[in-house]
């Protein structure tokens, strides 16, 4: 398992870190690369995206089932697999199949330890776990808080 704060710190030669050679990425979305309430795709983000899928194959892997996620894959250009049932692999193996990649090569990227922590682990593959995008919010909110008030005072 690796660690990293955002999915901008998640490149070509971070995933080679993990030795798999060939590496297929199963990118979670909510939180991950789509703020909680945000209706789009930060555009840094989704640029960052498009470069990594450059380097290696993305497919985007959700729990979720709204038009949200589906406007995430359109504009990234993506193929998804929605309401995947992570961490159960029940969905996600017959959909690697179809797409002709093997378990061995994926690397699932995410924010939940419960499940895309456990997805890797069922699917016997590395995981890259991030900072929730809302958590890193709420951070930054509490730390400016805290520097209104000061100005307050
Ligand atoms: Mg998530």
């Amino acid at each position: 398992m690796m660690r990293r704060h955002s999915i901008l710190e998640v490149n070509a030669e971070v995933l080679s870190m993990l030795g798999t050679p060939q590496p297929v990425v199963l990118l979670d979305i909510d939180n991950t690369i789509l703020a909680p309430r945000g209706a789009e795709i930060d555009s840094g983000v989704a640029a960052h995206v498009r470069q990594l899928s450059q380097d290696v194959r993305i497919l985007l892997c959700t729990n979720n089932l709204t038009d949200r996620q589906r406007r995430v894959s359109e504009t990234l250009n993506l193929p998804i697999l929605m309401r995947a049932m992570k961490p159960l692999t029940w969905w996600v193996k017959p959909w690697l199949k179809q797409h002709h990649i093997a378990e061995r090569d994926v690397i699932v990227v995410g924010d939940q330890w419960v499940t895309d922590g456990w997805l890797a682990k069922a699917l016997r593959c590395p995981v890259v776990l991030l900072d929730p995008i809302a958590e890193d919010t709420h951070l930054l909110t509490r730390l400016l808080r805290r520097v209104e008030k000061r100005w307050k005072l």
